[in-house]
Order: structure tokens, then sequence, then C-alpha cells
């Protein structure tokens, strides 16, 4: 714990990269938590050609985003200790995998969601191929979307073009915004410290960014339950849970 605070205290271009296991303190399921909600719903189910092909997919698909808006989740110690790092000039943004905004809930304002975001839905068009969206431009927040299956449409569909209506995340099979994964690797390459916070850095092309940061002369500290493929490039391996070893770091060098 001296070494991060020694760490975050030498750094003024910190950049985050987050992955669920930032949010399971929250009580948001990882894909591994037993237990959890993935034990009901298969996350391969939902890959884009399915969901495309299938109105039974769809209709789970938003089966399972209902339970997660009903669950009221809120950040927890590690998200504010990202925004505190943020609000006092030291942290430059959060790169993260999950879909859940906490990291804004929590005050961040730089985040860069590459897998998408569950709070907002989309219109993908009618027969959208290989894994690219090709809907009309029509968004909602995610309440327009629950508001109308529980109004009795269990697939509801785009109001402007009759379109597929999907969560705005990349789902299994479809293709990141080039845009977004740009934005995230000029954020990796201008840190002087990546702190890469609950990811099993397994999913790629996302876990490569922590790897670009370290290539591009940053520092890399790992703060994750359980091993990771990059344990060996990284400076500093922190084994915990991620709100009980930043929230006390963050506290250690901003005050409580
Ligand atoms: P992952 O489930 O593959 O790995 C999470 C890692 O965090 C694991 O190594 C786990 O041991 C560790 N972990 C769990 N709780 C922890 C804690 N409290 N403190 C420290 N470490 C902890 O997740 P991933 O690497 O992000 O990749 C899976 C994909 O699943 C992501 O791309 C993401 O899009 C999606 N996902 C997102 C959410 C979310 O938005 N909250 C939840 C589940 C899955």
């Amino acid at each position: 714990m001296e070494e991060l605070t020694a760490l975050l205290h030498s750094s003024r271009r910190i950049v985050a990269f987050t992955g669920a296991g930032i949010s399971t303190e929250s009580g948001i399921p990882d894909f591994r938590s037993p237990g959890g909600v993935w034990t009901r719903y298969d996350p391969r189910d939902f890959t884009f050609d399915r969901y495309v092909a299938s109105a039974d997919v769809r209709e789970r698909a938003w089966r399972m985003r209902r339970e997660f808006s009903d669950a009221g989740y809120r950040p927890n110690a590690a998200h504010r200790a990202l925004a505190r790092l943020e609000e006092a000039g030291r942290l430059r943004g959060v790169v993260t995998q999950n879909i859940d905004g906490l990291h804004q809930l929590a005050g961040s304002s730089r985040v860069v969601e590459i897998h998408g975001t569950a709070r907002e839905v989309m219109c993908i068009g009618a027969a959208p191929r290989a894994g690219m969206p090709a809907g009309c431009g029509f968004t909602a927040a995610h309440e327009w979307a629950i508001a109308r299956v529980d109004d009795g449409d269990p697939d509801p569909s785009c109001p402007d073009c009759g379109g597929l209506v999907k969560s705005s995340t990349v789902s299994f099979g479809q293709v990141l915004a080039p845009d977004v994964l740009e934005d995230a690797s000029l954020l990796a390459e201008s840190a002087d410290l990546m702190v890469a916070v609950g990811s099993s850095l397994v999913v790629r092309p996302a876990a490569d960014l922590p790897l670009a940061a370290v290539q591009n002369g940053s520092r890399l500290v790992i703060v994750n339950d359980e091993p990771t493929p990059l344990d060996d490039a990284a400076d500093l391996v922190l084994r915990g849970r991620a709100g009980e070893v930043l929230g006390p770091a963050v506290e250690e060098l901003l005050g409580p």
C-alpha cells in the first residue's frame, strides 16, 4: 500500500483501466461470481448475431436488463477514489470495459467506455450484418426500453424506422467502435502511471491498452484479487479488493 501511495504521489498523468471487478463491491457480479445473475443468463447467448436473428434472445436480453436496472447499483470506494484523483488533477481519465455507468455516477468526467453503456439504447437497423449496427441514429435512455417492456412489448422496436433496438453495449461478435478505441489508446499512451483495476486482462483488444501504456514508458500497477497475464509486466501488483485498496491509498494521498 505504501508503494502504491508513493507511485500515485509521484505521478501526474494517471490513467485507470477498469473491468468488472471494480463493480463487484457495488453488488454487480463479474462473469465468474458464483450465484450471480450470470448463473441464470449465459452472456455467450447474447452474441450480436443471435440478438439480431432471434426475438426470443432479444426478449431474454431485455428481461436481464430489467433485472439489473431494478437493483439500483451505487458506486463504491474504488469508483469514488478514481473520481477524486481526477478532481485533484492527477488522473487524466478512465478507460473502462464496464457498461454500468458507475464511474460517471461517482463523479468521473473523462470516461471512455470501450464496451459501450447499458444506460442507453440505440437503433441497430432491421438486419445489421457482420457485427455492425446499421441503425437510423435513434437513441434513448435505457429507461425508455424498460418502460416499453413493462407496458407489454417484450421486444421494443425503433419508433423512427421500425428497426431493432439494442442496448448501446458491445456484444460478443460485435465490432468495437474505432473512434472509441482510438480515444482509449490515446489516453492510455498519455499515461505516466496506468492503474489496472478489477480486470482479468484477458478480453482483447481492450486488455492490450495497459500494455500499450507500458510500451510508451508508463509505469503499471495492477489491483486485482487474482493473478492476471500482465502481472509480470507490472511495477506493482496488489492482490486485494478494489475498494479496500484504492479507497485508503487515495485517502492517504489526498486526505479523508
Ligand atoms: P472479468 O469478469 O473477466 O474479470 C474481473 C476480474 O476482477 C477477475 O480477475 C476477478 O477476480 C477480479 N475481481 C472481482 N472482484 C474484485 C474486487 N472486488 N477487487 C479486485 N478484483 C476483483 O471482467 P473483465 O476483465 O472486465 O471482462 C469481462 C467483460 O465483461 C468486460 O468486457 C465487460 O464488458 C463485461 N462485464 C461488465 C460488467 C459491468 O459493467 N459491471 C459486469 C460483468 C461483465
